[in-house]
């Protein structure tokens, strides 16, 4: 691996594999040239280091997107519950602590705008053309559904659609992902580059 990072990646907490994020770095190399990024569901700041030091590199900023209170599967009894990550005092998930650890440590402070929104709010009057858009949001249907085109819209030509947790055995994991992969290459709007682990990445034609 050739990829220089500014801090140990896996001293972060996340679900990205290790290929899954450098080839999302690879693309925002790319994609920052052309306009901002925008990521969705940056959660601890694992897929933020990768973009944004592609960005970085451009002078460019990656837009990092999320309401920092967990998705369905972080809550408490559920499987990705992170105890360190509970505000106790609130009674709510609170990764946004972490995450600015995170971009600190990394010194991407110059380069990463965090919204502290949901998909929905954040996407309201958003008008900023985008480079790249990486969904990695809630898993449910409703939020995928919500994530694609809240923000897919708003993607160059030959902008960068990358999307997180792609199963299409249902065994392996939830649907939503795939299904928003499916809508997007049905539109016509995108043509399918590769799928790297369970990430896939379309291009706006
Ligand atoms: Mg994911």
């Amino acid at each position: 691996m050739s990829l220089n990072l500014p801090l140990d990646i896996e001293s972060v907490k996340g679900f990205l594999e290790p290929d899954e994020g450098e080839a999302l770095h690879r693309y925002a190399v790319k994609a920052s040239q052309l306009a901002p990024c925008l990521e969705i569901g940056s959660y601890c700041g694992k897929s933020t280091v990768y973009l944004a030091t592609a960005c970085q590199a451009n002078r460019s900023v990656l837009y990092a997107l999320d309401h920092h209170r967990g998705s369905e599967e972080h809550q408490p009894g559920e499987e990705y519950h992170d105890p360190d990550l509970y505000d106790a005092d609130v009674g709510v998930v609170d990764s946004f602590r972490e995450f600015r650890k995170t971009i600190s440590a990394a010194n991407l402070q110059d380069t990463v705008i965090p919204i502290v929104a949901t998909s929905s709010v954040a996407s309201r009057h958003w008008v900023t053309p985008l480079g790249m858009v990486f969904i990695d949001g809630g898993h449910s249907l409703e939020s995928a559904l919500e994530d694609y085109r809240s923000w897919a819209a708003h993607l160059v030509k030959n902008g960068i659609l990358a999307i997180h947790d792609i199963f299409p055995d249902p065994s392996q994991g939830g649907q939503a992902p795939y299904e928003i992969w499916k809508l997007a290459l049905a539109s016509g709007l995108f043509k399918e580059l590769e799928k790297v682990n369970t990430l896939g990445f379309l291009q706006r034609i």
